[in-house]
């Protein structure tokens, strides 16, 4: 299974777009990895997770083809996860195609709500949009989709997602602060293959309760290991970083790796 970040910044992106703090006043100059555009998530060949306001530059500056794209999986409906008017640009006459190309939409209740309300259903030719729920799991192309509980809004069902095809397993898990125990009872019995975490707040504690730092992302991987959720051979990877906290790449680099976590950055190709 190959794991293909296009976005690996938090809602505001980093830099984040009016901020002067000292951080997105230094990653303006120095730009390279430390630039973070909004989340997005292509596994294997057809398979994106969340479709982000930044949809363009993943194209422009990240080689994304959304025609190569079939099945979209939404995490929540948060402005950096989900720009649904974009998704209507699918059908004629925003774009032109000899015969349509299909993308189906999976998400919660709000983000198919949202799809009606900008008229989906008339474009149905070209936009499927169905709604999963918590614990259900659905056969997705090749793959095996799982909704899991994320603890992050309590005004809308917001997902994780187990991702599994060919024996591996990938535990998506972003926007999220510590796992909820149903969600932990979910994962008991699951060997993970690799784990992406919400590390909004970079090598810290978390400031939020709706996300995580990088401590809380250490005690998650401590109790998967003495779960036997996870293993020596997970690979688990930190992203969605935020501007106000430091993503600086080189410094989440130097606090990860001995903890053998990789810190995402836009562009980053992980194979598990
Ligand atoms: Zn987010
Ligand atoms: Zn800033
Ligand atoms: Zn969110």
């Amino acid at each position: 299974m190959n794991i293909h970040f296009y976005g690996t910044g938090a809602s505001e992106a980093v830099p984040a777009t009016f901020c002067k703090c000292k951080n997105c006043q230094k990653i303006r100059k120095t730009g390279g990895r430390d630039f973070r555009s909004r989340t997005c998530t292509r596994i294997d060949q057809d398979l994106l997770i969340d479709f982000s306001p930044d949809i363009f530059d993943h194209m422009r500056y990240g080689g994304l083809d959304m025609n190569e794209i079939d099945h979209l999986i939404v995490t929540h409906a948060h402005m950096d996860h989900f720009y649904p008017e974009e998704l209507l640009h699918i059908a004629p006459p925003y774009s032109m195609s000899p015969k349509p190309h299909k993308l189906t939409v999976f998400g919660n209740k709000t983000v198919c709500d949202r799809l009606k309300a900008l008229g989906c259903e008339e474009i149905s030719d070209y936009l499927e949009v169905r709604q999963i729920i918590n614990f259900q799991e659905i056969s997705v192309g090749d793959f095996l989709v799982k909704a899991l509980p994320a603890n992050h809004d309590p005004k809308q069902e917001c997902h994780l997602y187990l991702i599994r095809k060919e024996g591996k397993t990938l535990l998506y898990a972003h926007d999220t602060g510590y796992f909820k125990e149903e969600t932990w009872d979910a994962l008991q019995g699951e060997h993970l293959d690799a784990v992406v975490l919400d590390c909004t707040c970079c090598v810290g504690p978390s400031y939020f309760q709706s996300h995580m730092g990088f401590e809380d992302n250490l005690k998650i991987q401590s109790r998967m290991v003495r779960q036997q959720i996870a293993s020596q051979n997970t690979v688990f990877i930190a992203t969605h970083f935020v501007h106000t906290y430091g993503p600086f790449q080189e410094e989440l680099e130097r606090a990860f790796t001995p903890y053998s976590f990789l810190a995402a950055y836009d562009g980053m190709n992980v194979d598990i």
